[in-house]
């Protein structure tokens, strides 16, 4: 096989497991061998820019920047819906429409995801260009951010696509993803983000298009438009779409009459609250394509299709109180304390009033009747006062000014909303918040310490900072509530065990500003000790992938307060790791770890016993035979027939040695 034909084998093959796992959500290698097979792609093209193709699967990762975004005129024009709230509004549609079109009608009816709409052309079976929804007649051209999102197709399956057409459908963030993705963000010191749709909407005007391809957005099709398509009903246009690779939900029903519409319409008014991600309604669409053409369009929306607003469920109550959280990193959340209330299936006692700006913004007081909503969003949102019920003595809120919980004045950074507590080392919830932080499970992972013992320790002045965990006493644990001999001894060998967490994840555990997981990584890969890292300038850091001036002045910043240094210092005597390990630096690592290797054949680049030898210094481990458990068959030439049989029929991946060379050293 030559260069040119490997390169297209990789990429039909990463494009397949690309398709089922984004858009079937049924993959069949591990992320770990999707990887491999992506460098070793990414590898060839580097070596062969003569074969390269904006639509191979390498691309993904974005890294283009954009600083003005194009504007496009759409082939086909993008219409907004005409909306409907009740079964006599769809009725009175169903009326006119059939004075304008003759034979029975049916329906399609889809769920209307809440996103931002975006329409995607493709030119003989490949991503030309996707572009915004903007006035409908034009929008901008963000195809560089939309070819991150991995379940968009670059290149469609089949062979029966029209030569150019546009698929259109809705940007989205699943919520389990935006609750994730925001969890993350308030770990390492960012502001959350408020709410998936305008964060999705968001992120596809992105300048940074590796910045969106770290964003977990999704793209959801529900139509397709072409002078011509190989089908004839709105049905079977989702169904050809999922054929061609796109993912097109399977919730879509067929009606027959508005009866029917309505039950599609009751079903999901109550079960909408247990999808993925958020709708807020359904579209009724005429099913046959040739009476959507008859029908034809308004000025703004097809006349063929409506939608149906659920009504978000709203409440009033009463606003009891304002309090004010402190975050690990100072941040203020103000809350508000609401007389409890059933909404949308569960009682609401609390919602977020984000920042100062916003209650301005909102005039909300206590003892205020507010109006408090659910609707496709999954955090209840206070959407303004009932003023007929204001109490006549009322005041307006008056932001605090000082820490609720240290009362040290507050501070607002120019350009940010939330206003901080700086007393990040007296000031209660910062400080429990920072070790509750170092012991998290993906940081110093300490078994049998849990965040209310944290607290406890806090409260009970035994430890202040993270460094006095390794410093704690049988002695003074034992008479404190809730702690038997047996839950001191595991808390204490915990503590023990969690010395040898490797470096980078004490880097991540020490709390520095915008530095999570991937960044501590990084970093800890590129200078193997704190020492290194502490003596890194700016101009330095950013030199390092991925590394931009933000991450790198609050590294700075974090290193050149001394109270930092000392608990550093402290954590070196008591034997943390705070250098990559004299293992890791021999080139033993812990990559193979849990994966089983035979090993089969004669090898070129080095002996069958190195090879085993680097297989084990890497943490995997070497069988003789195999079986169900293994792992991978590194295969040189002349592989045994019969081991080759058994592999095949065990489905066990056979790998090159070149292959396992680069397992174990392209691991970043
Ligand atoms: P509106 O913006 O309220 O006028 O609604 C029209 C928008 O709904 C379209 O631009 C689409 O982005 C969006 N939409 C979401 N789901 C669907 C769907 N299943 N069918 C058609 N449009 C949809
Ligand atoms: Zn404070």
């Amino acid at each position: 096989m030559d260069v040119k034909q490997e390169i297209e084998q990789l990429r039909s093959e990463l494009r397949e497991h690309n398709y089922r796992y984004y858009v079937l959500s049924d993959p069949i290698i591990s992320d770990y061998e999707f990887d491999q097979k992506l460098k070793k792609l990414q590898l060839l093209e580097e070596k062969h820019p003569e074969f390269y193709d904006p639509n191979s699967p390498t691309l993904r990762v974005g890294g283009d920047i954009t600083k003005n975004f194009n504007t496009v005129v759409h082939d086909f024009r993008m219409y907004s819906l005409d909306n409907s709230y009740s079964l006599e509004d769809l009725l009175d549609w169903e009326k006119r429409i059939k004075k304008l079109v003759d034979g029975d009608l049916n329906y399609t009816c889809e769920l209307k995801y809440d996103g931002a709409s975006i329409s995607i052309t493709y030119q003989d079976g490949k991503l030309l260009r996707a572009v915004t929804r903007g006035d409908g007649i034009q929008g901008d051209d963000v195809t560089v951010n939309i070819k991150t999102i991995r379940s968009v197709p670059l290149v469609l399956k089949g062979n029966d696509f029209p030569n150019r057409f546009d698929a259109r459908g809705e940007i989205i963030i699943p919520i389990s993803d935006f609750i994730k993705m925001n969890e993350e963000r308030e770990d390492i010191g960012e502001e959350p983000f408020k709410n998936p749709r305008n964060t999705a909407s968001g992120s596809l005007k992105l300048q940074d298009s590796a910045e969106v391809a770290r964003r977990p957005l999704d793209c959801l099709i529900y139509a397709l438009v072409a002078e011509k398509l190989p089908v004839s009903t709105q049905f079977e246009t989702l169904q050809k779409a999922r054929e061609w690779g796109f993912k097109v939900p399977d919730v879509a029903k067929l009606a027959g009459t508005m009866e029917e519409v309505m039950e599609f319409i009751n079903y999901w008014d109550v079960h909408r609250h247990n999808l993925p991600y958020e709708t807020d309604g359904v579209v009724i669409k005429v099913n046959n394509l040739q009476q959507q053409e008859e029908l034809g369009y308004t000025a703004k929306a097809p006349r063929w299709a409506i939608a149906y607003k659920f009504k978000a469920e709203r409440v009033a109550t009463l606003l009891e109180k304002i309090t004010y959280q402190v975050g690990r990193t100072g941040a203020i959340t103000p809350v508000a304390n609401l007389k409890p209330v059933a909404l949308a299936g569960t009682i609401v006692k609390r919602a977020s009033l984000h920042n100062a700006d916003q209650i301005k913004k909102l005039d909300v007081r206590e003892g205020d009747t507010v109006f408090v909503e659910k609707g496709g969003e999954i955090i209840p949102k206070i959407l303004g006062v009932d003023l007929t019920k204001r109490p006549p003595n009322s005041k307006p809120t008056q932001y605090i000014t000082n820490c609720p919980e240290c009362n040290t004045p507050l501070i607002r950074k120019e350009g940010e909303a939330q206003h901080y507590c700086p007393n990040t080392y007296g000031c209660p919830p910062q400080i429990i918040g920072r070790i509750q932080h170092f012991i998290s499970r993906k940081a110093m992972d300490i078994d049998g310490l849990g965040d209310e013992t944290v607290a406890q320790l806090v409260n009970e002045k035994l430890i202040t900072n993270y460094a006095d965990l390794y410093n704690l006493k049988k002695e003074q644990l034992l008479p404190l509530e809730r702690m038997a001999k047996k839950s001191v001894e595991n808390l204490l060998q915990g503590i023990e065990k969690s010395k040898n967490i490797p470096f980078e994840r004490v880097l991540f555990a020490l709390g520095i500003r915008h530095v999570g997981e991937t960044v501590a990584k990084k970093l800890a890969r590129h200078y193997k000790s704190i020492d290194a890292l502490q003596n890194a300038s700016i101009e330095e850091l950013v030199q390092v992938d991925e590394i931009g001036e933000i991450i790198a002045k609050s590294v700075v910043d974090f290193f050149q307060n001394p109270i930092n240094t000392s608990l550093i210092e402290r954590l070196k005597n008591a034997g943390v790791q705070l250098k990559i390990s004299e293992e890791e630096l021999k080139g033993q690592t812990t990559i193979l770890q849990g994966k089983t290797f035979v090993v089969s054949g004669a090898f070129h680049k080095i002996s069958r016993n190195e090879l085993k030898k680097l297989i084990e210094t890497n943490g995997g481990k070497v069988a003789s035979s195999i079986s169900k458990k293994t792992t991978y068959i590194v295969a040189g030439e002349n592989m045994g027939p019969s081991k080759k049989a058994k592999a095949e029929t065990l489905n066990i991946p056979i790998i090159s040695e070149e292959e396992f060379l680069q397992m174990i050293t392209n691991t970043i």
